[in-house]
């Protein structure tokens, strides 16, 4: 099977990609994969790594192939951050790495998944080698979009932009990969939008369903301030909760397992001149938990976004499919009940809200802010 099948609903964007496997000349240093969440970007500059290394240019089951698709190909480098932003040392000794000559490989590939959370300092960095590109050194960036990155680098890359999978495509992927109910997969992949991951954890676990409906509730729950601010508690809360339990338990052994590195038992003090180590730990487990809360509660911000989207979608008799078709009556109810204006102020407000949790305002003052506007969209003038 060919490495590239494993990208979903992608095949008009492939191009470029497939030509530069199999002919140098197509080739070139420096890629930008650009494309929604969901859309499947790391798949995609990890098929095209394997088709890279691979003799017959991925063909999905040469030992080359399976060593980069499982992420242990020693010239494949996947660098991803669980951090709010990847740390100028992790590029200054990625940019180091990458101007060496390939070991086993034909090429030196580094994959950026997340490019775009880096701080411009930290980009500089890596400039130099897109600039410069060591003969055999391949540079695949991922983003969201190519706005993402500084026009400097974005000059320096070949571009190839990914598009939103149809539901069908993500339907049948579930139904025929993961063997998922073709109707749970169908709903599944409404109601994540075609973000493949999502789709995906809502096809399979239950739980995700449920805290999909928890965020889709704040839409009646918030009525006056007070019930809008407690149901965003309850939100941010759940949030919370689900990042916690992420990372806890991977949180505390990495910490045994540095304590036990460094020599000091359980329970024991901690001698002054190595404490620092155990603080930067404690720190990094930190911003790990802080960023799952806030990716978590930029989920649950979108999924409110499809339900007044859906909202709008019967007040303008636009026609087009519900994203939300089990909520079909809910939903024409607060069609009835509300204008368009107040949709489009409610729509707003979320979107306000991303923007502030983007900028690191604290979440809940966030998202009560955002619950307090839905309570009195229908009351404020435009
Ligand atoms: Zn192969």
């Amino acid at each position: 099977m060919s490495v590239w099948e494993a990208v979903t609903g992608q095949d008009d964007r492939l191009g470029p990609l497939k030509a530069a496997a199999v002919d140098d000349g197509a080739m070139t240093h420096a890629w930008l994969i650009t494309g929604p969440p969901g859309s499947g970007r790391s798949v995609a500059a990890t098929a095209f790594a394997a088709a890279l290394e691979c003799p017959d240019h991925g063909c999905g089951v040469c030992h080359s192939c399976e060593t980069v698709l499982k992420g242990t190909h020693p010239d494949v480098t996947h660098v991803t951050t669980e951090q709010v932003q990847i740390k100028i040392d992790e590029v200054r000794h990625l940019v180091a790495s990458a101007s060496r000559l390939p070991g086993t490989g034909k090429w030196r590939i580094v994959i950026v998944e997340d490019a775009d959370r880096m701080a411009e300092n930290t980009t500089n960095v890596l400039l130099k080698s897109i600039e410069e590109p060591p003969s055999r050194t391949v540079w695949i960036l991922c983003t969201p979009s190519p706005r993402d990155v500084l026009p400097t680098i974005r000059s320096r890359c070949r571009h190839v932009g990914l598009r939103i999978p149809s539901v069908e495509a993500v339907t049948r992927l579930l139904a025929d990969r993961d063997g998922v109910d073709p109707e749970i997969a169908r709903t599944s992949a409404l109601a994540a939008q075609c973000h493949i991951g999502i789709a995906r954890r809502l096809a399979r676990d239950p739980a995700a369903r449920e805290r999909r409906d928890q965020a889709l509730a704040l839409a009646t729950e918030a009525r006056s301030v007070g019930t809008a601010v407690i149901a965003a508690g309850r939100l941010v809360d759940a949030a919370g909760q689900a990042a916690k339990t992420t990372n806890e338990e991977r949180g505390e052994r990495e910490k045994a397992e540095l304590r036990q590195a460094l020599g000091v038992e359980e329970g024991a003090r901690v001698p002054a001149q190595i404490r620092s180590q155990l603080t930067a730990l404690d720190k990094e487990i930190k911003g790990r938990t802080r960023r799952v809360l806030r990716d978590t509660l930029d989920r649950n911000l979108v999924d409110l976004l499809s339900y007044y989207r859906d909202v709008l979608v019967l007040q303008t008799r636009a026609g087009v499919q519900l994203i939300n078709q089990s909520r079909a009556r809910e939903l024409a109810q607060a069609a009835e009940t509300s204008s368009v204006a107040a949709t489009l102020r409610r729509l707003d407000a979320i979107g306000q809200a991303r923007t502030r949790l983007g900028m690191n305002v604290t979440p809940a003052l966030a998202v009560e802010a955002m619950a307090v506007d839905l309570a009195y969209a229908d009351t404020r003038p435009a």
